[in-house]
C-alpha cells in the first residue's frame, strides 16, 4: 500500500474544491479529483499535474449511487485505502428560494447534492477510510446554515434573503456531520464541517470577497488534524462557528 497520504476531493474541478486539491497536493499528497464532467475533470487534473501535484482523475457524480460506488471501487483498486475525504461538491439548487414561493424540486436538488450526496459518498468511502491510520472527513458547509448566525439581527447574514433550499441544506449537513462524528467516536475517524467564507466562485456568480484559495484553507486544516483533534465541530478560519 502507498505510504503517501491519499485524499479525495469531491467537486474538485473548479472553485474551492480545485484549490483544496491544489493545497493538499502541495503537501505531497496524492489527490483524487472527483468530478462529474469529463472535460472539466481532465482539465483540472492536467493543471494540477503541471503544478507538480500527483493528481488522479476519478469520475464522480455525488447524486448517482452507481457513480459513487464505482469511484470507491476505483480508489480501492488504485490505493487500497483512503486517508481523507473532503465532501466539497455543492450547489445552490436554483431559484426562487424564498420559503413562500420555492419549488420543491429546488429543495430536493439542493438536499440531494449537499446532504444525500455527502451521505452517499461518505458511506461508500468509509470502508476505505477505516483502513487509514489517520482518517479524516471534511464536510464543506457554510455559516449560512448556522441558526445562530441566521438569527443574529446585527450579524453579517441579517440582510441575506430567506432560503428554503440551500440554507437549510447546509444546516442539515451540519446535523449529519455531528451524527457521523457521534457514530465514529472511538474509531479514529475525525469528522468536521468547515465554512470557507464568502468566496468568489461560479456558485455565487463571483460576488464573494474571498478567493477560492482562501476558502480552501479551512478544509486543509480539518484534513490535517492531529489524532487528538476535534470531531463533530464546525469551524472557519477564525475558529468555531456557532450552530
Ligand atoms: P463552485 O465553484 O460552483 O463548485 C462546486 C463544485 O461542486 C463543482 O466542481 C461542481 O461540479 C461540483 N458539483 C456540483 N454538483 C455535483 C455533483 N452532483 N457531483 C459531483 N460534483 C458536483 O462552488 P464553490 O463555491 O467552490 O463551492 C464549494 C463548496 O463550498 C460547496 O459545498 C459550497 O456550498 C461551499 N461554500 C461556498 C461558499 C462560497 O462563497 N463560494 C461559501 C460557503 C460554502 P461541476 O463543475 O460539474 O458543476
Amino acid at each position: 500500500m502507498s505510504e503517501t497520504t491519499i485524499g479525495l476531493v469531491t467537486g474538485a474541478n473548479k472553485g474551492i474544491g480545485f484549490e483544496i486539491a491544489a493545497q493538499l497536493g502541495a503537501l505531497g499528497w496524492t489527490v483524487v479529483v472527483g468530478a462529474r464532467d469529463t472535460g472539466r475533470r481532465e482539465t483540472a487534473v492536467e493543471k494540477l499535474r503541471a503544478a507538480g501535484i500527483d493528481a488522479v482523475s476519478v469520475p464522480l457524480d455525488v447524486t448517482d449511487q452507481d457513480s459513487v460506488s464505482a469511484a470507491a471501487a476505483a480508489i480501492d483498486r488504485g490505493f487500497g485505502r483512503l486517508d481523507v475525504l473532503v465532501n466539497n461538491a455543492g450547489i445552490i439548487g436554483g431559484t426562487p428560494q424564498a420559503p413562500s414561493t420555492v419549488d420543491l424540486a429546488t429543495v430536493h436538488r439542493a438536499v440531494d447534492t449537499n446532504v444525500y450526496g455527502v451521505i452517499r459518498v461518505t458511506n461508500a468511502m468509509l470502508p476505505l477510510l477505516r483502513r487509514s491510520s489517520a482518517p479524516r472527513i471534511v464536510n464543506m458547509s457554510s455559516s449560512v446554515g448556522s441558526f445562530a448566525e441566521q438569527l443574529d439581527p446585527g450579524g453579517p447574514l441579517a440582510g441575506m434573503p430567506a432560503s428554503a433550499a440551500y440554507v437549510p441544506s447546509k444546516a442539515f449537513l451540519n446535523a449529519v456531520t455531528v451524527q457521523y462524528a457521534k457514530e465514529l467516536r472511538d474509531t479514529g475517524v475525525l469528522v468536521n464541517a468547515g465554512c470557507p467564507g464568502y468566496c468568489a466562485t461560479d456558485l455565487n456568480n463571483y460576488t464573494g470577497f474571498r478567493t477560492p484559495a482562501q476558502g480552501a484553507v479551512i478544509a486543509v486544516r480539518l484534513a490535517t488534524l492531529p489524532a487528538d483533534g476535534p470531531s463533530g465541530g464546525f469551524f472557519n478560519d477564525e475558529g468555531v462557528v456557532p450552530w
